[in-house]
C-alpha cells in the first residue's frame, strides 16, 4: 500500500523536495517529483534513464498485482484483457498514481480495467482514417494537410486510445520500410499538402535513425511549412526528452511543432517543465490536445486548473476532444453537454490562450467539428444579438448603414433588435458594478474639487454615466 510519509521521505532523500502528505490534488502543478515505494532505492542517474525507464515499465497484471489493490474478480478480469491491448506503464508515470484511489484519473488512462470488455457498439476506427488512406500509412483528408503513421509503439498504451488498432500490432518497427519511402513520396508528389502531421503510436519512440529519415525527408520538401509530431513521450516518459541527442533531431527539422496530449494537471510534474523549456529552446511551439473523459477530467475545476499548469510550462491549449467511440473505451464517454458546460466556463473567465477549441470527430471521416456555446442570440437585418460570458446581451451592428427596424415599444431582446437599447445587464455583473464604483468616485472627486474652489456650475453628467444609467438591468433568474 502507498505510504505518504514513505513518499515523503523519497522525496527528501532523492530531490531535496519534501512532499505535503495532504494529498494529490492539493497540489499546485507543477507539482513535486513523486517515486512510488517499489523504486525509491532507485539512483536518480537510472530514475532519469529513459532506457531504465521503458525497461521497467509495467507490462503485465501480475506485476501489477504487487503495486495496486485489486479484488480478485477484477484481476481476473483485467487479466483476460491482456491479451486484447497492450499494457506499458514506465515507472515514472506510474508513480503519479494515488494508489489509494481506485478511481485516481492517472490509473484510470494506464491500468486495465473490466470496464473494457463492456463497450457495446465502439469502434475499431471510429474516425475511418483507413479509408482516406491514399497510400498505407498516410490518411489524407483536409485539402492541404495528411497524418502519416510511423510507428506502432508507444512508451504508454492509453486505455482510451482511438489508434487501438495501430497499437494493438506488435513489433516491426526497426529499418526504414518501403511503405515509409511511399509515405514520403506521397507528400512529395502532392504540393498541396503543408502541413504533416507525424503520429502513430508515438514518433518519438522510433530509433533515432528511422526519425531522422522521417523528419529531414519532409524538411527537405520544399512545399511542407509544418511538421507537427503529435507525442505523448512528455507526459508519460519525459526522460527521454532529457537526451540531447532527440533535441538535437527535432531541432535540426527546423519545421517541427510538438503536439503534446496531456490530459489531467497532475500530468504537469516539474519534470515535463524541464523538457518545455528544452523545446521551446530548440525553437520548437508546443501545443497540447485533451481528450475529454468521464471521470477524469469531465469537470470545469480540473479542465481550468489543467489549462492554466500547460500555460505555466509555455504549452497552448489546442484542441479539447470529445472521446471517441473507439473500441473499449466507452466508459470514458461523456456527453456533449458535459464539454459545453466546460467551454462555458473557460472562455471568459480565464486568459484567451488557455482556451482550446472543443471538437468533435465526426463519423463518416467528417474530420474536426467545433463546437462552442451559443453566443448568437438573435439577429435582424440591422444588427446582431450577442452574449457575453456574464450573460450581458448587446446589440451589435456590424455594418456602417442606416437602420431600416421599424421601432416599436417592446421589450426584451426585441428591444436591442430595434435598436432602443444597446445592451441588457444581468444585475450581478461585477464588471458593471466596478464600473458604477469607478464613475461614482471620479464623480465625489469633481465634486469636492468642484466645492473646493467654490464653483457654481451644477455637474453634467458624464457621457459614460449617462450611458450606465441608460442600460437596462435584467434579472439573472
Ligand atoms: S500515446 Fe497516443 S497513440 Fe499511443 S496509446 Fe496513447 S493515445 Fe494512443
Amino acid at each position: 500500500m502507498f505510504d505518504k510519509e514513505e513518499q515523503s521521505r523519497i522525496d527528501t532523500q532523492h530531490t531535496g523536495h519534501r512532499q505535503d502528505a495532504s494529498g494529490y490534488d492539493d497540489d499546485e502543478p507543477p507539482s513535486k517529483p513523486r517515486r512510488h515505494p517499489l523504486w525509491r532505492k532507485v539512483p536518480k542517474k537510472q530514475w532519469d534513464d529513459w532506457r531504465w525507464q521503458s525497461q521497467n515499465a509495467i507490462r503485465s497484471v501480475r506485476q501489477l498485482r504487487g503495486l495496486l489493490p485489486f479484488e480478485p474478480e477484477e484481476l481476473e478480469a483485467i487479466g483476460a484483457l491482456e491479451a486484447e491491448y497492450k499494457l506499458a506503464i514506465p515507472p515514472y508515470f506510474f508513480s503519479l498514481i494515488d494508489v489509494d484511489n481506485p478511481n485516481d484519473p492517472i490509473r484510470l488512462q494506464s491500468v486495465t480495467s473490466p470496464l473494457e470488455a463492456k463497450s457495446t457498439f465502439e469502434l475499431e476506427d471510429p474516425l475511418e482514417e483507413d479509408k482516406d488512406s491514399p497510400v498505407p500509412g498516410i490518411t489524407h483528408r483536409y485539402p492541404d494537410r495528411v497524418l502519416m503513421v510511423t510507428t506502432h509503439v508507444c512508451t504508454m498504451y492509453c486505455r482510451f486510445c482511438t489508434r487501438k488498432r495501430a497499437t494493438m500490432v506488435r513489433g516491426g518497427w526497426d529499418s526504414v520500410s518501403r511503405d515509409d519511402e511511399r509515405m514520403i513520396e506521397y507528400v512529395r508528389n502532392n504540393p498541396q499538402i503543408r502541413d504533416v502531421i507525424v503520429s502513430g503510436g508515438d514518433p518519438l519512440t522510433l530509433p533515432y535513425g528511422k526519425l531522422k529519415f522521417f523528419l529531414h525527408s519532409l524538411r527537405d520538401i520544399p512545399h511542407v511549412d509544418v511538421i507537427r509530431i503529435g507525442t505523448r513521450v512528455p507526459t508519460t516518459l519525459p526522460q527521454k526528452l532529457y537526451d540531447p541527442e532527440l533535441i538535437d533531431i527535432l531541432e535540426s527539422a527546423e519545421k517541427v511543432w510538438i503536439q503534446t496530449h496531456f490530459n489531467h494537471p497532475r500530468e504537469i510534474t516539474p519534470e515535463v517543465a524541464r523538457v518545455c523549456k528544452s523545446l521551446i529552446r530548440a525553437g520548437m511551439p508546443l501545443n497540447n490536445h485533451t481528450v475529454l473523459m468521464k471521470g477524469i477530467n469531465d469537470d470545469l475545476e480540473t479542465m481550468r486548473k489543467l489549462m492554466r499548469a500547460l500555460l505555466k510550462v509555455k504549452i497552448r491549449p489546442y484542441y479539447l476532444f470529445h472521446c471517441d467511440p473507439v473500441i473499449g473505451a466507452g466508459h470514458f464517454r461523456t456527453s456533449i453537454w458535459k464539454g459545453l458546460e466546460i467551454m462555458e466556463g473557460l472562455r471568459g473567465h480565464m486568459s484567451g490562450l488557455a482556451i482550446p477549441t472543443y471538437c468533435v470527430d465526426a463519423p463518416h471521416g467528417g474530420g474536426k467539428i467545433p463546437l462552442l456555446p451559443n453566443y448568437l442570440v438573435s439577429a435582424s437585418d440591422d444588427c446582431v444579438v450577442l452574449r457575453n460570458y456574464e450573460g450581458m446581451l448587446v446589440r451589435y451592428q456590424a455594418e456602417d448603414k442606416a437602420p431600416t427596424t421599424k421601432q416599436t415599444a417592446n421589450r426584451g431582446v426585441s428591444q436591442l433588435i430595434q435598436g432602443t437599447t444597446t445592451a441588457l445587464v444581468p444585475p450581478n455583473s461585477e464588471r458593471m458594478a466596478r464600473r458604477r464604483q469607478y464613475i461614482q468616485d471620479k464623480a465625489a472627486a469633481k465634486e469636492a474639487a468642484c466645492c473646493s474652489s467654490e464653483s457654481e456650475t451644477p455637474d453634467e453628467p458624464t457621457q459614460d454615466k449617462r450611458e450606465l444609467l441608460a442600460l437596462p438591468m435584467v434579472s439573472a433568474k
